[in-house]
């Protein structure tokens, strides 16, 4: 394979052409969501302009269209996961929603003395919603420690699993910190104990090939704009056996078979978890975004992400007066530090004024900025388009900021 054609990637990105206090945008704040290329703005306004209707109801060419492109989609995002069957690809919102559609029926099921286990480096969305279903249900939430470095501690997370192990819910990589977890150890180990397991997988599609088959879970959630694609779409994978007698999340319009005044039938998968109008232009832009992604060289892709990761690392090691918050051994697209004697705000605010936008501050993550000691980090998130000069002219500006700080 050869190297990643990141010039011609980025002549994709409009967004990324313009200049921030007269600087040219460094966009490093991937991991919070990426920038759309052409193809994806492009699909969606052909949607609007070419065939808008409502899904799976007109008995007219716009709808017939609309319905075509949309599913279609599903398929896409089927062959990307390598899931068996279009019929475990649900649309939703986001992560978060896929979080809770899982949550919500698990909730249903949960007894007093069984146990949910997740881990300390989780994002809110894969924490608070499986704690409010421990609260429902009384049920118990275990939390899996992680090593000083932010990799997650295999020994206590086996010692943790029992047979009242229940649920599993982990992140494929962390937002905060950019650890890569062994999903699919993690993932055999749970299923030893008979227990579902759920995979995070925001920031994990982004970065190369997910097989769901591979891993061996039994959820995969993830959301569109972490993988170039729009706002207010995501995908719950689940395996088919799974999710055909899941609890239902909302009722409404598409997800019933029959429906009288006493009570009703839920349809097939994927539509009865799928209530209501769904949003038909984000699935179709999902669709482009995986289309354009799958175009590239994936190892391509990976390797140049890890130059760019090795660059970050050293420079950050190197670097006096910063300190790295999270520094697993397995790690991608996240460098968290910390800027010794200054507050991670301040940070932000003066790479801010150099064109480079990264994030601060919990990250959605309070438990684990709690278990590492520090108030927030400023986050540097690094995506495929990004370049090794972008790199070099963070660390330029962190010099300025330590300097302005000190
Ligand atoms: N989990 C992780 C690891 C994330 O990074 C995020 C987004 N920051 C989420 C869950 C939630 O994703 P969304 O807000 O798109 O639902």
């Amino acid at each position: 394979t050869g190297a990643l054609n990141v010039e011609q990637i980025r002549s994709q990105f409009p967004i990324l052409q313009q200049q921030i206090e007269g600087k040219p945008l460094i966009y490093l704040d991937n991991a919070a969501t990426t920038q759309k290329p052409l193809a994806v703005i492009q699909a969606i306004t052909d949607f609007y302009t070419q065939c808008n209707a409502n899904v799976h109801r007109g008995a007219h060419h716009l709808s017939d269209e609309a319905t075509r492109r949309y599913e279609k989609a599903r398929d896409r995002v089927a062959t990307f996961i390598q899931a068996d069957s279009r019929k475990e690809v649900i649309w939703t919102s986001g992560t978060t929603e896929g979080i809770n559609i899982v949550a919500n029926g698990m909730a249903q099921r949960l007894q007093q003395g069984d146990e949910v286990l997740v881990s300390e480096m989780e994002h809110h969305a894969n924490l608070v919603t499986w704690q409010q279903a421990c609260v429902r249900s009384g049920a118990t939430l275990k939390v899996a420690p992680i090593h000083d470095n932010g990799a997650l501690n295999l020994e206590a997370f086996q010692s943790l699993l029992s047979d009242k192990t229940r649920f599993v819910a982990l992140p494929h990589i962390s937002n905060a910190l950019g650890t890569v977890n062994p999903i699919k150890e993690l993932t055999a180990l749970a299923k030893q104990k008979g227990a579902l397991v759920l995979i995070d997988g925001a920031q994990g599609v982004a970065h190369g090939n997910v097989n769901v088959a591979d891993i061996g879970c039994d959820f995969y959630a993830f959301s569109g704009h972490k993988l170039f694609g729009p706002t207010g779409i995501g995908v719950l994978w689940g395996k088919e056996n799974v999710l055909q007698d899941w609890p239902v999340w909302q009722t409404g319009g598409e997800m019933i078979a029959r429906v009288t005044y006493e009570c009703s039938t839920w349809g097939e998968l994927p539509n009865r978890l799928e209530a209501g109008t769904p949003n038909i232009a984000g699935a179709i832009g999902l669709g482009a975004a995986i289309d354009w992604f799958m175009s590239l060289d994936l190892s391509a892709v990976q390797a140049h992400e890890q130059a760019l990761m090795a660059s970050a690392l050293e420079q950050a090691e190197a670097f006096e007066g910063l300190k790295i918050i999270g520094n697993a051994p397995t790690k991608i697209g996240v460098l968290s530090f910390i800027l010794q004697g200054s507050h991670p705000a301040d940070v932000g605010f003066i790479l801010d004024r150099q064109g480079i936008a990264i994030r601060t501050g919990d990250h959605c993550a309070q438990p684990l900025m709690r278990r590492l000691d520090v108030p927030g980090t400023a986050r540097a998130s690094f995506s495929l388009y990004n370049t090794l000069e972008e790199v070099d002219a963070l660390f330029v500006a962190l010099k300025k900021a330590r300097d302005m700080l000190a």
